[in-house]
């Protein structure tokens, strides 16, 4: 089961807030795209994508995309939001992401993915062997692709919440 648990839990990423990643030494954030950053309706970034991620970076926070959608889509999206992207990324597959994190050469206990699916964004985070923060899709609705998934996600992550690795993100100010 450790597969599919994630190693933290929030709402959404906007409920992430900054001393978290800090009190946890992250320095580099592999974000999914589609229902976690934005809805996969965009194609350009919302306002509160901008401000996040501007808030990110003034904090010394590297911000990447990371999402399974095609180059056309997420490239677009990450130039808007000049942030660097890696697209096609096949989670739940691992072995995209670790070429990558080699490439980069990033220190992996200094990133954590981001991501709203359990069957993609959390198994490929086992695979790659970084935390994951496991949150809820922005919308309801979904791509054609996503479906499938999401049946069976919507059932697992009522027993992948309450088994965390690590406790729920609090959200006190300290
Ligand atoms: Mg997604």
């Amino acid at each position: 089961m450790g597969l599919f648990t994630p190693t933290y839990y929030a709402k959404s990423i906007y409920d992430i807030p900054l001393y978290f990643y800090k009190k946890e030494g992250i320095k580099i954030i592999f974000c999914d795209l589609d229902n976690t950053l934005d809805p996969f309706f965009l194609n350009e970034p919302s306002d509160q994508a901008i401000a996040l991620v501007k808030k990110l970076k003034e904090n010394g926070i590297e911000f990447i995309i990371t999402s399974n959608n095609h180059g056309s889509r997420v490239i677009h999206y990450a130039e808007k939001l000049n942030v660097e992207c890696h697209y096609s990324s096949k989670k739940p597959l691992g072995y995209k992401l670790k070429r990558f994190i080699k490439r980069k050469n990033f220190e992996k206990s200094s990133i954590v993915m981001i991501g709203d699916q359990i069957l993609t964004d959390v198994i490929a985070s086992k695979r790659t062997k970084v935390r994951i923060i496991l949150t809820e899709p922005l919308v309801k609705k979904d791509l054609p692709i996503t479906k499938i998934n999401r049946f069976f996600d919507k059932k697992l992550r009522k027993i992948m919440i309450k088994k965390l690795e690590k406790r729920e993100i609090s959200y006190e100010q300290n």
